[in-house]
C-alpha cells in the first residue's frame, strides 16, 4: 500500500532527525540493567533538575484538568523582569525547537534561502527543508562559525540566518564584538536568530540581549532554552526574545496551548533557583578540564568547548559509539554532522565522566 503523494514535496527526501540514545532503549537492545547505563549524548543536565522546578511541578498536578495559560503570564513576567525587556519581547515555545519551527512558518518557503555555519545544529536545515527553503552552508573555519564568510553569503534571497553561540556540536564561541558587529550588519530584509541554547555555562556570558533591549533592530531573535543548564529538557520549554513587532508576528504561528501549565511552573521555579545554576556550572566546568586533561594527555585531538559537551577525534566514530554503548556508556557518533572521525561526549557527574573516560581507552583501537 502506497500512502497519498505528500503535497509538500521536500517530504520524500526529508532527513529525520536522530535524537541520543535513550537508556531505556539501549538496556533493551543490549540486554543490560538500566542502572548499569550512563547517558553521555544530548547534553542534559546531569544534576537532575532543580529540587524548587519540581516541587512547583508537584503541586499543579492538582489542577491538570484545566488548560493552561496560553500566554504563560507568570512566567512570561518573571522572565521578562529577569531579562530586563517587556512581557511582549517573549516568545515561548515547546522546546526551542518548537520556536525554530515558526520561524520556519515565518520565513521560509521555496526561493527563499536559509544560511547557517557548517557543523551547525541539524534541526536548522531540516526546518528549513520541510518549508521548502534553500538551505546554504558556509564552510566553517577551524570548526567554529566563519562569521566574515557567512555575511558574504548573504543575498537578497536570505531570509534567515542561524549562528548559534556556543555552538552544538562544536562547543565553540564567538566573541561578543564579533558578534555584535555581525548584527549590525545584517540588512534589514534578513532575520539573524542567534541560538544561545548553552549561554548559561559561560562564566561571564555576554550580554546579547542588550541589542532587543535598545528596541532597534526588528530583525534579530535570540532563543533560550530550560532544557540545559536548567536541567528541564523532558519538559520541553524554551524562549525566543525579539522585538514586540517581530513576536507578534511570530505569535500567530503558535498553538494557543503549547506550553503546558507543568513545564510553565517548572520553569517559572527553576529560573529562582540560583544555586542548582551554580552548581550546575561548576560541575560542568570541572567536567570540560577533566576530559580536555586526558583528551591531551592521550593525544587525542578535541575542540575545546564552552558548553556541556566536548567532540572528540577518536577514529571510527561510529564504531566507538557502538563499542562504549555495549560497555554501558552511551555517547553520540557525529556522522549526521559529517564528523566521522568524532564523538560527542555530554559532561555528565565526576564519576560518570572517569568511566565514560575509562569505556573510551578501552574501546579505541
Ligand atoms: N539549539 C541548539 C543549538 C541545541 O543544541 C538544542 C538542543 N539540542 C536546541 C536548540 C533545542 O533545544 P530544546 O528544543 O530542547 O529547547
Amino acid at each position: 500500500m502506497k500512502i497519498p503523494p505528500p503535497v509538500n514535496p521536500g517530504l520524500d527526501t526529508l532527513p529525520v532527525y536522530v535524537p541520543g540514545k535513550p537508556i531505556e532503549e539501549v538496556a533493551r537492545e543490549l540486554g543490560l540493567a538500566e542502572r548499569d547505563i550512563i547517558k553521555l549524548a544530548s547534553n542534559e543536565n546531569p544534576l537532575g533538575p532543580s529540587p524548587a522546578a519540581l516541587a512547583a511541578m508537584q503541586q499543579v498536578l492538582a489542577n491538570i484538568n484545566l488548560y493552561p495559560d496560553g500566554n504563560a503570564f507568570h512566567l512570561r513576567k518573571r522572565l521578562a523582569e529577569r531579562l530586563g525587556v517587556a512581557p511582549n519581547n517573549l516568545l515561548l515555545g515547546n522546546g526551542s525547537n518548537e520556536i525554530i519551527e515558526f520561524v520556519g512558518h515565518g520565513y521560509m518557503a521555496p526561493g527563499a534561502d536559509v544560511v547557517a555555519s557548517q557543523y551547525c545544529f541539524l534541526v536548522y536545515p531540516l526546518v528549513t527543508k520541510l518549508f521548502g527553503a534553500n538551505f546554504i552552508s558556509v564552510p566553517a573555519k577551524d570548526h567554529a562559525h566563519d562569521l566574515a564568510a557567512m555575511r558574504a553569503a548573504i543575498t537578497p534571497e536570505t531570509r534567515v540566518v542561524f549562528v548559534a553561540n556556543p555552538n552544538n556540536p562544536t562547543g565553540t564561541r564567538l566573541a561578543n564584538d564579533e558578534l555584535l558587529k555581525f548584527a549590525r550588519d545584517i540588512p534589514p530584509h534578513v532575520l539573524l536568530v542567534v541560538d544561545e541554547a548553552y549561554i548559561e555555562f559561560l562564566e561571564s556570558p555576554p550580554d546579547f540581549i542588550s541589542v532587543i533591549r535598545d528596541g532597534t533592530p526588528a530583525n534579530i531573535l535570540v532563543l533560550r532554552t530550560f532544557s540545559k543548564i536548567f536541567g528541564l529538557a523532558g519538559l520541553r520549554i524554551g524562549y525566543g526574545v525579539g522585538h514586540a513587532d517581530l513576536v507578534a508576528a511570530l505569535e500567530k504561528v503558535r498553538q494557543p496551548f503549547n506550553l503546558n501549565s507543568i513545564a510553565q511552573a517548572g520553569a517559572l521555579a527553576a529560573l529562582d533557583d540560583v544555586s542548582h545554576l551554580q552548581s550546575t556550572r561548576a560541575n560542568n566546568a570541572a567536567g570540560l578540564k577533566y576530559f580536555a586533561t586526558a583528551f591531551r594527555e592521550l593525544k587525542l585531538e578535541y575542540i575545546p568547548s564552552h558548553a556541556n559537551f566536548i567532540l572528540v577525534k577518536v577514529g571510527n566514530g561510529q564504531q566507538v559509539y557502538e563499542g562504549m554503548q555495549r560497555l554501558g556508556v552511551i555517547v553520540r557518533p557525529m556522522g549526521a554532522y559529517k564528523l566521522d572521525e568524532w564523538v560527542r561526549i555530554t559532561i555528565g557527574k565526576a564519576e560518570e565522566n572517569e568511566r565514560c573516560l575509562s569505556t573510551l581507552r578501552q574501546t579505541l583501537p
